[in-house]
């Protein structure tokens, strides 16, 4: 069996393998290769501009890289067109954004619930996952509740529970906790660090060091559209690389 960077084949979750991403003449990613494993929890670090975002969308498909190649879940991702990249997004991805992008004109529990609903699930299922999650993420007394009137912490916990509803292979978060209090903050991020442990594989870009040590084992730093540093280049907690 091939066995490349210390995984097993089929516990690799992503491999990127000499990601570029040109903006004009800027390389927002200029050569990067990443293998996450299932199970991992990564925190991508970096100042502002260095990548951080881009990389995440390399690995949602959101956007396609200039060059090199993006494989998520055994799936290639230049070998879907707009519409399977779409469907591939919802049904194996799951996004948390640091402004939740929540739809204002619905209450909780339809954001939640859409999510099923768009990958084929009926009304009724869907709904009826959505109040398991939000239960289980301690908002299903918000569940009529539009997102205007939640507080931070309700809204990116609603944002949470719509990225689960797919059961996804992958749980990736952008600056999750960017637009919250410190005490809203810790708890959406010790609702990461349990999802995690539950099995969810967790990559999650943050520039705060305290956050990315409390829920990440690993680290990888990105720096001028390059990883300068990776806490664990085999997947190893970062704790047992460092000693
Ligand atoms: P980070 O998330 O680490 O703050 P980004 O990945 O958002 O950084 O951006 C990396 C670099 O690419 C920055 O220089 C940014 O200005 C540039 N960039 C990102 N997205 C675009 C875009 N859609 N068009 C042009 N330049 C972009
Ligand atoms: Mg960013």
């Amino acid at each position: 069996m091939t066995n490349t960077g210390g995984y097993e084949e089929r516990d690799v979750v992503v491999r990127l393998t000499d990601v570029r991403k040109d903006f004009g003449d800027h390389a927002a990613l200029d050569g990067v290769s990443l293998d996450i494993g299932a199970g991992e929890s990564v925190a991508v670090m970096g100042q502002s501009g260095s990548g951080k975002s881009t990389l995440l969308n390399m690995v949602s498909g959101l956007d396609r890289p200039t060059g090199g190649s993006v494989v998520v879940g055994g799936e290639d991702l230049a070998a879907l067109d707009e519409k399977g990249l779409a469907l591939f997004r919802r049904r194996r991805i799951g996004m948390i954004f640091q402004f939740f992008n929540l739809l204002d004109d619905l209450p909780a529990l339809d954001n939640v619930a859409l999510a099923g609903q768009l990958v084929g699930l009926k009304a009724s299922a869907a709904r009826k996952r959505a109040l398991e999650l939000m239960g289980d993420l301690g908002i299903a007394d918000r569940r009529n509740i539009y997102p205007s009137s939640l507080s931070g912490g309700e809204r990116q916990r609603v944002a949470t529970a719509r990225a689960l509803m797919n059961r996804p292979s992958l749980l990736l978060a952008d600056e999750p906790t960017g637009a919250l209090d410190s005490r809203s903050g810790d708890q959406v991020m010790r609702l990461l660090t349990d999802l995690n442990r539950l099995g969810q594989t967790l990559v999650i870009v943050t520039h705060d060091p305290r956050l990315a040590a409390q829920c990440a084992r690993r680290v990888v730093e990105v720096a001028d559209g390059r990883i300068a540093r990776d806490s664990s280049a085999n997947g190893a907690p970062a704790a047992e690389v460092a000693r």
